[in-house]
């Protein structure tokens, strides 16, 4: 039988934390890094799995249903689920996965996989599905089957991707415009410090932010804290300080990711890394999802050359993206690396990324 091979990149987040089920904006780049699946379809009723990170000899019925499968399984058995569920066809076979991405470094290794095993198995059944299907379905089995309450960024930036382009992303109705991010062009590059932070509390505290934002706009009578957004004097009708505190990450982190699009077309890198600076301070002091390890990092990036710098993903641990003049960064890592290590964290991995293309079907 045939073989159905797919791949689906990473993504690092620009600029617009937590903004997207706030249906707000967020600007990500797909990396260059991706997850490859090759599914060998074989008649059975069962998916068989490997993965050069995770190992083998793991299979799951096409029946499974939330709660019968765990570990890493769980990805691709939430996505043949969800797409089940909507009405597509799936069909049993082998696959193999190998990936690239960083897993669990906050770059979505899982958006990478579901979007690899979604692609392949439609390949496989002849189903064609507009790429914002694609991004739902995957997400439905990320939210519902893995159990992982996620937004829809993630896989919109890996099925979305260009080269040299970031995705301006409206959560509102889920349109993606691409726009230009080269910084090579301009003697720049994106360096990435992973701080190899595990993520604690991170699953409990997302849902804590979502809830005291779900709150703000309420009391503001709103249905979400997208309605919010330009109206004067908004934040002082809302009482708690620190529901008003999170809303205001979102609706200032909303404007940042717009005035970063605009800096960007524009070539206009010490503006784009002016916003990065204050869209962590943002997230410090208003969201608090950083930590004083993730903290250290963007400072010490700034201190050390970057014109910006600012922690991606959804918060405590990950890493931290900053611009860098390119004959300034194994410098800027050397001692970044130095920072860290006087502060008594775990040794980083540093990286330089660009924005790669998105997922396809080989
Ligand atoms: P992130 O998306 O930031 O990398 P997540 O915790 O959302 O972190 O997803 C990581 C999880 O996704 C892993 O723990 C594993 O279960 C699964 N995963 C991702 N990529 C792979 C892979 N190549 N092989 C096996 N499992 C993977
Ligand atoms: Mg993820």
């Amino acid at each position: 039988m045939n073989t159905f091979v797919a791949q689906a990149p990473g993504r690092i987040n620009l600029i617009g934390e937590h903004t997207d089920y706030n249906l707000g904006f967020s600007m990500p780049i797909a990396l260059e890094e991706r997850t490859t699946v090759r599914f060998s379809p074989d008649g059975s009723d069962r998916i068989t799995l490997r993965s050069n990170e995770k190992g083998g000899g793991i299979s799951f019925a096409l029946t499974a249903r939330p709660g019968d499968v765990d570990g890493w399984s769980a990805y691709p058995a939430g996505v043949v689920w969800a797409l089940a569920g909507s009405g597509h066809p799936v069909v049993g076979g082998t696959m193999e996965v190998s990936s690239g991405v960083p897993i669990g470094a906050g770059l979505s290794s899982s958006a990478a996989l579901e979007c690899a095993v979604l692609l392949a198995m439609n390949a496989a059944t002849d189903t064609n599905l507009d790429r914002i299907d694609v991004a739902r379905i995957a997400q439905r089995g990320e939210n519902d089957f893995v159990g992982a309450p996620t937004g829809l960024m993630d896989q919109l930036a890996s099925l979305h991707g260009e080269v040299d382009r970031a995705l301006l992303i409206d959560f509102d109705d889920s349109s993606v415009r691409p726009v230009v991010f080269d910084p090579a062009a301009n003697g720049l590059a994106l360096l990435v410090v992973n701080s190899n932070a595990a993520h604690q509390h991170s699953t409990g505290e997302y849902a804590s932010r979502r809830e005291s934002c779900t709150r703000a706009a309420h009391a503001l009578g709103l249905g979400s804290l997208r309605r919010a957004q330009g109206v004067e004097g908004v934040l002082d009708r809302i009482e708690d300080e620190v529901d008003r505190r999170r809303a205001r990450h979102i609706l200032t982190e909303n404007q940042r990711v717009l005035d970063c699009a605009a800096a960007m077309s524009a070539g206009d890198f010490r503006r784009v890394g002016d916003l990065m600076i204050r869209s962590h301070a943002s997230m410090r002091d208003d969201f608090e999802i950083t930590t004083p390890h993730i903290d250290l990092i963007a400072e010490s990036l700034v201190e050390h050359g970057a014109l910006g710098a600012r922690m991606t993903g959804g918060g405590f641990g990950g890493c931290v993206i900053s611009v860098v003049p390119v004959a300034d960064v194994s410098a800027v890592s050397d001692a970044v690396t130095r920072d860290i290590a006087d502060g008594g964290f775990p040794a980083p991995t540093v990286f330089t990324a660009r924005a790669g293309a998105g997922a396809s079907v080989k």
